[in-house]
């Protein structure tokens, strides 16, 4: 790389926006940092504007703005406040790539934005492709986009994948912790608390991918999110259950040959990458160690006890708007579990039959997507209303 990669993060205070922070904090001569966004950690916010120097910094909470605002008054960085802001700012000249880690729907209208104007992008928010994937790969093609991703299954995919950009797939092989609640039977998971679902065994991330990843919903949306960053049919796509997590995912050729990437779980190998591609920067993360490996395992996933990777699949069948159905039904279903309104194997009940009752439109542009979700948010939150809040122990 001969010049610096000027940077946007949206949601620069979550897991993924401050390890991408460590990246650029690592690597000053390659990058730097042009916006920063961020929704409810304002302080946080202001302590990364004053130690990295952006731009311009976004804070989502308008509620916020006048902190934000008078914090960076003596740093001479523009603040701008709420959503409608990140989707503009996106769009500035002096952006190079945009690093999407907003979770959830939240981040869709910004990383549209972005693709628009032109901007590569590491995507970390896969519920972008969840909900919109054919707008959102569509765009991209259009706008001379190229979609990084920084989800570390994907990126292992898309690792193996280089060089072989001829060379047909036949298929790819997610791999999956499990999660904390790997091999648990319905009975235990009826009483599962959300102190629970949030101890996850590999990896440290935010809330809601955490609850994602226990229940295997976040499977079931790497699913989808691999059928459109890869081109892939549906049943070129399967999981595997592999506890170390050191196979971050495996591709398959046609002629047999399968290719694996691995590592420690270190999230901030993806996001460097992504950011840095073509490129491999050095790093000093902890190496791999065989010896303390010496046995790697492989399951199939249980998916009797863990309805959300069914569920995606069958959204992902159905196709149109289902996904964004599923992904809806389900950001409303982990927060209420989060608020102790729901119990954990509730979180399947109430997507199963917001898929069921939803309205399907086989061919949804921006609007339907927007619809879809506002009114499956509502379906969802009625069905919770209808469960008996869960007793506390
Ligand atoms: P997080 O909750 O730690 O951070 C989310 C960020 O988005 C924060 O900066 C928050 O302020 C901002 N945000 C939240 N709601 C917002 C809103 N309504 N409007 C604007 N900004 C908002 O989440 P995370 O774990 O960093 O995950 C971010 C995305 O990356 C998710 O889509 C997740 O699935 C994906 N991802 C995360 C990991 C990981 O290791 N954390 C791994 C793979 C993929
Ligand atoms: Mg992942």
């Amino acid at each position: 790389m001969n010049e610096k990669k000027n940077i946007a993060i949206l949601g620069s205070t979550g897991s993924i926006g401050t390890q991408a922070l460590d990246v650029i904090r690592a690597n000053t001569d390659k990058f730097s940092v042009e916006v920063l966004t961020g929704s409810g950690n304002a302080d946080l916010l202001i302590k990364q504007a004053i130690e990295f120097n952006p731009n311009t910094v976004v804070i989502a909470d308008e509620s916020k703005y006048k902190y934000v605002k008078d914090a960076l008054l003596p740093h001479d960085i523009k603040v701008f406040a709420g959503n409608a802001s990140i989707a503009d700012v996106v769009k500035m000249d002096s952006i190079d790539t945009v690093i999407a880690a907003i979770v959830g729907y939240a981040g869709l209208e910004s990383t549209l934005s972005a693709i628009k104007a032109g901007k590569q992008i590491a995507l970390a928010n896969k519920e972008t492709l969840v909900v919109a994937g054919d707008l959102v790969t569509k765009l991209a093609k259009e706008n001379g986009v190229n979609l990084y991703p920084v989800d570390s299954e994907h990126s292992a995919i898309f690792q193996c994948l280089a060089g072989e950009f001829h060379n047909p797939v036949e298929k790819i092989y997610l791999t999956a912790s499990g999660g904390p609640f790997r091999g648990k039977t319905r009975d235990f998971l009826q009483n599962v608390r959300k102190e629970q679902a949030l101890k996850h065994p590999n990896w440290e991330m935010g809330a809601k991918i955490t609850i994602d990843s226990a229940s295997l919903m976040n499977k079931g949306l790497e699913v989808i999110e691999a059928k459109w960053l890869f081109g892939l049919e549906t049943d070129q796509i399967d999981v595997i259950v592999h506890p170390q997590s050191i196979i971050h995912s495996i591709v398959q050729f046609a002629d047999g040959s399968m290719k694996a990437q691995m590592g420690l779980p270190d999230m901030k190998l993806p996001i460097q990458y992504a950011m840095a591609y073509p490129q491999r920067i050095k790093s000093d993360f902890p190496r791999f160690n065989f010896m303390n490996y010496p046995q790697l395992t492989f399951e199939p996933a249980d998916t009797n006890t863990f309805r959300n990777l069914s569920l995606a699949y069958e959204a992902l069948k159905k196709g149109g708007n289902a996904p964004c159905v599923l992904n809806a039904a389900n950001e409303v279903a982990v927060d209420a579990f989060l608020k102790d309104k729901i119990g954990f194997l509730q979180m399947s009940d109430v997507v199963e039959k917001c898929l069921q009752t939803a309205t399907h439109i086989s061919k949804p542009g921006y609007e339907d997507y927007i619809n879809t979700d506002k009114e499956t948010r509502m379906a969802a939150a009625a069905l919770i209303l209808k469960i008996e809040p869960i007793k506390s122990i």
